[in-house]
């Protein structure tokens, strides 16, 4: 046992005051740093720390109590007054714990040399830390030359006398590290050179990057690593939670967590709260683990158990598969509602309207399911394939559907199914509403008549009875002369009416209509006889019996088309109202009177020296008041087109177009704006825009017209591509054309005669539009090539009119021609890409619109007439308009196409040869259903061969034209088996 020098014993009792006090905050600093990990603490060691020291004089343990009675184990050496000192201090072995860098801190108290009287110059004021890295934790004697120095330490501050107070004892604490451990552990050793010092506590600590959870992510105590490299770390996710992107941090070297990246989110049913996962509860649900919180349960939904993914639909509601868990449960809608059956012949056109419940979803078709009935409607049959529907019988979205093909004076029970994307999953019957029809067939010709001074005899051929089917006509007639004030109407169940009791040499006017169990027929054609001035018999006179045959003929066309479809509702089957001639119209009965066609010129109102007045005298003012905006439908070159409702005193509310004049226009614009509303007002034409008045009192100024539900022609084609059968596209154009004719009677020339200029209703009745441009062209030189639309007419408007300006009636049957183009070819753009000038050219040497796929040849050649290069030879709009009469009585002159032999790559043609169902479809145009053939499994052109149109429409092919096109094709295949490859 060394003995104590006399000036450093009295310390030891301050040291102990010192370490308690200087440890304190130490202490709780260490209770802190919560990522230090300590592998030797000097001052908690509860005996012997068991160092080695040497020499035996060196080095010495000596045991201190602090202030609460606590031994502290401390190690002192001051041998100062001798020289060549070199003792060491040996810790035991410390085991590294995995750490690769350590830090030691150690505390103690250096006495000044200078303090000490008559100490000799080797006194020193520093001591040297050094380590040895060994795996063997009972290491013997370790030379001096095997360890490394860490550093020497000096004091920050030395104590220079020895007093009780606590002030001058200074209490050095110094930290190094050692890094890039390896061994098991390490001894540390203390080496005193002949200094006078107290090692008061050494701890031995490693740092670690502690255990934390960050973005639902667990990262481990982490110890740091050597240097100052970064440790990276996976994150393990918590409970309920799952990997959204792989969690990691880095461990930095001073024991902190670095850059986070990744994350882990909850998993459906669990939402996040304070860094855990927690059940959603019940009532709500956590669809999808990227969603962040439970929600609660949609409409007719509930959930009875916490940690709900997906609410369940209640009793009735369902959830169709595309439907997102957070969209409310729906269920099947209720029935259509009021249907409105319009029979045309064989034809029955259903209107419906909306259910009242859509079940809340948006996604209702309708199926139509068709059953022919006996007399007494007790049994009934499904229609089978001979029946057609347009545009189809199955996933209809319009609430509108036309029947073709029915069997003349049959009963039908036609059912209308709603249904949506939920009712596949309902088990409850569909909601439907069953329509019940009775078919018909009506006048064909007129055969003779005979006069008499007294009385005129008349016959004509009706419907067929063999079915058993009762048929009544109407005769009607007047005294020319007497006009509509008196007339009679006789009816008859014979095809012969002789009326009596006639004036001799007096003119009549006979109209017959046919009335059968499907409703009546309009009045046909008139027919003017004269009674004979004295008695004579005239039966089957030839010129009388071709006058009245062609008279009544032009009736037939009504009575074909026209009979019944408007006794049911009011409402038209179709095209059918397109093809009325409007002379015939005005020949109608109407509340006892006759109207009578009246034989108008047209006035251009730039003649009127104040426009304003054209405007009054031809437009209705309109008060704005009456006048309810509802939506923006196009552009107009002046302003905005709306749709709204007018609502004029007296009448019922009618749905209109509303044109507005924009803001900040000119005293020009104004003219030009009203200008449209002054000519069209002098029209009266069920195929021209009617306009019903002007809005010219207050701002806007506003052109109110007829609303045409299906918008411009063009647009309205292109949309419908390949839907209509030709008989309905002929009855399009004859509407145009017998429009334009009245136009032309009237001695007014349009100018721009185009599908784009032509609007349909919901009838699809066509109607001439856009009375704007004749002046802008007339006046306006450079304004000559363009419209409104910015386009250039070239297009559309004959050699002598782009040539010379001379637009007349002619010019107009040109246009007409180009116009008869775009519909057979569904809107598409004449000439193509060609450019203008091109396209002037190529008329100039002759070039003719070929015609459009599918088109008859009477309609080609048609529209070759109207492009006659000399306008005397282009026919007159009434010519066509008989022209397009006759076709629709004779469709089977419809039946030959014009590009049946250009088509060579048709698949009916005997020339084509195709090997795939690729090839195929391609050659008949149709390739873009390739991929719904495929996915189908029809692979192979065989499998093809046997394809029915349920099986189209299954595999959403489902425009009419569309699968008429591909069942023709494939009967084409199978007619010439030999050709095809399979
Ligand atoms: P416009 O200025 O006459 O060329 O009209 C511009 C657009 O508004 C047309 O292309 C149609 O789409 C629409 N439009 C014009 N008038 C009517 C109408 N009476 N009914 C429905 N849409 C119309």
């Amino acid at each position: 046992m060394a003995l104590l020098v006399p000036w450093i014993y009295p310390s030891l009792f301050l040291f102990s005051h010192l370490l308690f006090r200087a440890f304190q905050p130490c202490e709780s600093l260490r209770n802190y740093l919560e990522n230090e990990v300590t592998l030797l603490d000097s001052m908690s060691a509860l005996g012997d720390l068991g160092w080695e020291a040497y020499p035996a004089e060196g080095w010495e343990e000596i045991s201190v109590m602090d202030e609460r009675n606590i031994p502290m184990r401390t190690y002192q050496v001051c041998n100062v007054m001798e020289a060549n000192q070199n003792n060491w201090l040996r810790t035991r072995h410390i085991a590294r714990e995995g750490a690769q860098r350590v830090y030691i801190e150690i505390k103690f108290t250096l006495r000044d040399c200078n303090s000490l009287p008559g100490v000799p110059g080797t006194c020193k004021e520093t001591f040297n830390m050094f380590y040895y890295e060994s795996n063997n934790a009972n290491q013997w004697h370790i030379k001096e030359s095997n360890y490394v120095k860490i550093d020497t330490i000096a004091a920050d501050e030395s104590f220079t006398q020895v007093d009780v107070g606590d002030r001058v004892m200074k209490l050095n604490t110094e930290v190094r590290d050692i890094s890039n451990l390896s061994k098991k552990g390490f001894y540390l050793a203390f080496q005193d050179l002949g200094a006078c010092i107290a090692l008061v506590s050494v701890r031995v600590f490693y740092k670690k990057c502690p255990l934390t959870v960050l973005n639902l992510a667990q990262f481990p105590d982490t110890v740091t690593g050597g240097d100052s490299a970064l440790v990276e770390v996976r994150g393990v996710c918590v409970n309920a939670s799952e990997e959204f992107e792989a969690p990691r941090m880095y461990c930095s070297a001073d024991g902190g967590w670095l850059v986070p990246i990744g994350r882990c989110v909850c998993q459906p049913g669990y939402e996040e709260q304070m860094d855990m996962c927690q059940p959603c509860k019940p009532g709500s649900y956590k669809a999808s683990a990227t969603d962040t919180y439970c929600t609660k349960c949609p409409p007719h939904s509930s959930s009875h158990l916490e940690r709900a993914s997906e609410c369940l639909c209640e009793k009735g509601f369902h959830r169709a598969e595309s439907d997102q868990r957070s969209t409310p449960c729906t269920r099947p809608p209720s029935a259509p509602e009021s249907p409105i059956s319009t029979v045309n012949e064989t034809c029955v056109t259903l209107e419906w309207s909306s259910p009242r419940d859509s079940g809340g979803r948006g996604d209702i078709t309708y199926n139509i399911h068709c059953r022919k009935c006996s007399g007494d409607n007790k049994k009934c049959m499904p229609c089978g394939s001979g029946v057609h529907f347009v545009p189809r019988q199955f996933g209809l979205s319009a609430t509108m559907v036309m029947i073709t093909d029915l069997q003349p004076h049959s009963n039908y029970s036609l059912t209308i199914e709603s249904l949506n994307g939920v009712s596949d999953l309902s088990p409850s019957p569909r909601a439907a509403v069953v329509v019940n029809v009775t078919t018909s067939q009506t006048v064909s010709v007129v055969l003779k008549e005979r006069r008499s001074k007294d009385s005129i005899t008349l016959a004509w051929q009706g419907p067929d009875r063999s079915n058993g089917v009762t048929v009544e006509y109407e005769v009607t007639y007047y005294e020319k002369n007497q006009r509509e004030q008196n007339y009679t109407v006789l009816k008859t169940r014979s095809n012969v009416m002789t009326v009596d009791g006639l004036k001799p040499g007096t003119t009549y006017v006979f109209h017959v209509r046919a009335r059968t169990p499907g409703g009546h027929g309009t009045y046909g054609g008139t027919i003017e006889l004269e009674t004979s001035h004295e008695d004579m018999l005239a039966i089957g006179d030839p010129n009388q019996s071709t006058i009245l045959a062609v008279s009544i003929a032009g009736g037939i066309l009504l009575l074909i088309f026209l009979v019944t479809c408007f006794v049911v509702s009011g409402r038209h089957c179709g095209y059918i109202k397109a093809k009325q001639d409007p002379d015939e119209e005005k020949m109608q009965f109407q509340h006892g009177r006759v109207k009578l066609p009246g034989s108008k010129t047209y006035i251009d109102p730039h003649t009127y020296e104040d426009p304003n007045k054209a405007v009054r005298d031809f437009a209705k003012e309109i008060d704005a008041s009456t006048i309810r905006i509802e939506r923006v439908i196009g552009a107009g070159e002046f302003g905005e087109v709306c749709s709204g409702r007018l609502r004029l005193q007296g009448k019922r509310e009618i749905y209109v177009a509303i044109k507005s004049l924009k803001a900040g226009y000119s005293d020009k614009q104004r003219r030009d704006f009203l200008s449209e509303a002054s000519i069209m007002g002098q029209f009266d034409h069920p195929n021209i825009i009617r306009l019903e008045g002007v809005v010219t009192r207050c701002k806007p100024v506003m052109i109110i017209t007829e609303f045409m539900e299906n918008g411009s022609l063009d647009t309205f084609l292109k949309k419908h591509d390949g839907q209509f059968t030709v008989i309905q596209l002929v009855g399009m154009l004859r509407g145009i054309a017998s429009g334009m004719k009245y136009l032309s009677d009237m001695g007014y020339v349009h100018r721009d005669l185009a599908a784009r200029n032509i609007l349909v209703n919901s009838n699809l009745v066509c109607k001439v539009s856009d009375f704007g441009l004749s002046r802008v062209l007339e006046d306006d030189p450079e304004a000559a090539y363009t419209t409104r639309g910015g386009k250039i007419p070239i297009r559309w408007t004959s050699p002598e009119a782009i040539a010379y300006r001379k637009f007349t009636s002619a010019s107009d049957v040109w246009s007409y021609g180009i116009v008869m183009w775009e519909v057979v070819s569904y809107g598409e753009r004449p000439y193509w890409e060609m450019s203008n000038q091109d396209v002037i050219k190529a008329i100039d040497e002759g070039y003719r619109l070929p015609a459009p796929m599918d088109c008859p040849v009477v309609l080609h050649q048609l529209m070759l007439d109207c492009w006659e290069n000399g306008r005397g030879e282009r026919p007159k709009f009434d010519q066509i308009v008989t022209t397009l009469d006759e076709l629709i009585r004779n469709p089977a002159k419809l039946q030959e196409l014009a590009n049946s032999s250009i088509c060579r790559e048709d698949p009916t043609t005997p020339e084509f040869t195709v090997s795939t169902v690729e090839e195929w479809l391609e050659a008949i145009k149709m390739g873009q259903y390739q991929e719904n053939f495929s996915s189908a499994g029809y692979v192979t052109l065989d499998s093809v061969l046997y394809i029915s149109i349920s099986e189209l429409v299954r595999m959403n092919v489902t425009l009419a034209g569309h699968q008429k096109k591909i069942l023709s094709s494939v009967q084409g295949l199978l007619s010439q088996g030999a050709h095809v490859q399979v």
